[in-house]
């Protein structure tokens, strides 16, 4: 199934991790296809759909121990469940540009230490970089 016929599927906690990630993952094989999911993003138009449930990320991933059981199931619960909290995020579809957008605006160096702070890939990748306003990580 060719990833540019069918909408993305993304876990809520993805909509930090696609802004965040630098090329750097768990396997040679998810870093492919999460290069490719995130170079679609970064760069269409894409209507994506939010599910509560391993994504097109996860599916790549040797973390992923079946449909929705991560190896990491505590931390990655806790991340989806806080980016829904803090954004009001439901399982439906969204532009993913738009989404981001609003995300991005509202989000504060405190929020995404809260979020996040605890993931392996948050100090190595470039997520507070990407997604945190400059004004807010001047001030911190
Ligand atoms: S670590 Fe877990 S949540 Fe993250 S991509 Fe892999 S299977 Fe999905």
């Amino acid at each position: 199934m060719g990833v540019n016929d069918n909408v993305i599927k993304l876990r809520p906690h993805h909509l930090l991790c696609t802004q965040g990630y630098s090329g750097k993952g768990y396997s040679e094989g998810f870093v492919d296809n999460m290069s490719t999911v995130v170079d679609r993003l970064r760069n269409g138009n894409d209507e994506i759909q939010i599910v509560f449930n391993t994504d097109n990320i996860c599916r790549s991933c040797p973390e992923k121990l079946g449909e929705n059981l991560c190896k990491s199931q505590e931390k990655v619960l806790r991340y989806d469940s806080k980016v829904v909290k803090y954004f009001g995020i439901e399982e439906k579809n969204y532009h993913y540009r738009e989404i981001i957008k609003e995300i991005d605006s509202k989000m504060t160096g405190e929020m995404m230490d809260d979020i996040c702070g605890d993931c392996g890939w948050y100090p190595i990748s470039a997520c507070k970089r990407n997604i945190v306003k400059n004004s807010d990580l001047e001030s911190e």
